[in-house]
């Protein structure tokens, strides 16, 4: 990008709003991977017509535009592979509308998740999808990665609570896709298309979602297992005669690094943990938590099954639950966190293949997630400035993933492929669908100047690395 191009970036948004300063372009240069790729130029634009105007300023000139929320995302999204103009969406941060009769609310793509949670608290509403980053991660970026969370196994993920979207085309043309009505069918559902598209295809511009009346009550379970395959053979067990609003799994390697934020000590007989919540109705909820801590005192290899004491405790083990990511850095420098997915019957398997290439690796490898949906986080510990960890790593991976499909599953439940899952797209896409989802990236964006280097694996050989 020249100077020609950065002063008319200045023009369309303010001189005040693009920055070319190598300390400034550092801080938009990395996501949740921990890889780094420094942008040319960084704008922050205060309005759709703004975003209109850059795309055309970029689809003629041309150069990469790379959509950003927080930064949060943790398959390398966000990241300029190709430099060029990284678009932050911190200006556009405005929740327009929360409409109660309707249960839709209408908001720009800035806006934090969790903000979006307490303002339709406000008005006795909710928005569940509820990703661990959900203090910082913004709307633009759960709907460009279908972001799930913890209350999916009874809510869904962001795609079903998207309604409609705005979205600027590479080429600057602001489209509408979606209803803001309860039912909606006409044309194709591009509103899809556009959920979980990574940022490859449009800039979302503004987000309506449903939104449902708030639960009056909650409670809190705690399940520590002797084992991580008896921990995750229960799942699909529970699963099929109760209806919680999360079931969460950690491992004890999981467990040990957050246990100074434990509400109770680390037992050393522990292997896993299942948190599990019920919510809904004040007169409902105490006789679920009631018949589900029964039928937990039936089933083997439980060594504590109690219900946290208030909602201080809840908080507290929440806390230590959103902790671990952060956390896992006090065993290694980086990680590869994997966010694959299995048929819920299957975890006891993936839980023990994960023990095994850890094992035969001879590297760290940690499980936590969301089990109520069978997507679980596998975390593969290492230092990529040692060669032998950085391939024993990445055999782990693969051999991860192929055992991911054996089992009936999928590589990414929520994290997308992005950068670091593109190489391997092709072990789950056959060749006809991968050249149909080319040549609609290709119809939105026949000059690939919208988040170039994603998804989609090389032509030539895959470099199969982190
Ligand atoms: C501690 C931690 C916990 C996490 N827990 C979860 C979890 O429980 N569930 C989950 O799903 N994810 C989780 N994530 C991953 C991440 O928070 C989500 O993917 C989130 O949706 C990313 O939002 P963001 O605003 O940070 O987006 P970014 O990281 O900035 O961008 C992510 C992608 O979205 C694109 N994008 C951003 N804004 C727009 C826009 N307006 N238009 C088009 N494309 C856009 C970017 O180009 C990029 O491809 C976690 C991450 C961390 C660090």
């Amino acid at each position: 990008m020249n100077q020609y191009t950065i002063q008319k970036l200045r023009d369309i948004v303010g001189k005040d709003h693009v920055t070319t300063i190598p300390e400034e372009l550092t801080c938009y240069s990395y996501d949740g991977t921990g890889q780094e790729y420094p942008p040319a130029a960084v704008a922050f634009p205060g309005s759709t017509e703004e975003i209109c105007r850059i795309m055309q300023l970029a689809s003629a000139t041309p150069f990469p535009v790379v959509p950003r929320g927080a930064g949060t995302g943790m398959s390398g999204g966000a990241l300029p592979v190709a430099g060029g103009l990284v678009l932050v969406m911190s200006r556009l941060n405005r929740i327009l509308e929360i409409d109660r009769d309707n249960q839709v609310a209408v908001v720009e793509p800035g806006v934090i998740n969790g903000d979006l949670r307490t303002e339709a608290g406000r008005h006795g509403l909710y928005y569940p999808p509820d990703p661990a980053s959900m203090q910082f991660c913004t709307m633009g970026g759960n709907v460009a990665e279908c972001a799930g969370g913890p209350s999916a196994v009874k809510y869904g993920v962001t795609r079903d609570y998207v309604l409609g979207l705005e979205a600027v085309l590479p080429d600057g043309s602001l489209i509408h896709t979606g209803v803001r009505t309860a039912k909606g069918v006409v044309g194709y559902d591009l509103t899809r298309l556009l959920v979980g598209s990574e940022g490859t295809l449009a800039i979302i511009t503004r987000i309506t979602v449903r939104l449902l009346p708030a639960p009056e009550t909650r409670t809190t379970l705690l399940v520590l297992c002797r084992t991580m395959v008896e921990a995750t053979t229960l799942v699909a067990t529970i699963l099929a005669h109760h209806t919680p609003c999360t079931l969460e799994y950690m491992d004890r390697t999981a467990l040990s690094i957050v246990r100074d934020k434990l509400p109770f000590p680390f037992p050393e007989e522990a292997g896993a943990l299942l948190l599990i919540e019920f919510d809904g109705r004040q007169d409902i909820v105490p006789i679920a938590t009631r018949q589900l801590t029964e039928f937990l005192q039936t089933q083997p290899g439980i060594i504590l099954n109690r219900t946290a004491a208030n909602s201080g405790e809840a908080d507290q083990l929440w806390a230590a639950r959103r902790a671990i990511s952060p956390s896992s850095f006090s065993l290694k420098p980086h990680k590869m966190s994997e966010d694959v997915v299995v048929p819920r019957s299957r975890l006891p398997q993936l839980v023990s293949c994960t023990e095994k290439l850890s094992r035969e690796l001879g590297i760290t490898i940690f499980t936590f997630g969301h089990a109520g949906d069978g997507n679980i986080h596998v975390n593969i510990m290492l230092d990529r400035n040692i060669p032998q960890e950085v391939q024993q790593a990445n055999t782990a991976k693969q051999l991860l993933f192929e055992e991911v499909l054996r089992l009936g599953g999928t590589l990414s439940g929520e994290h997308g492929i992005g950068l670091t899952k593109a190489p391997y797209l092709d072990m789950e896409l056959d060749p006809p669908t991968l050249a149909l989802m080319r040549r609609v990236k290709n119809l939105f964006d026949p000059q690939n100047i919208l988040n170039p280097g994603k998804i989609f694996p090389r032509q030539e050989a895959p470099e199969k690395n982190i």
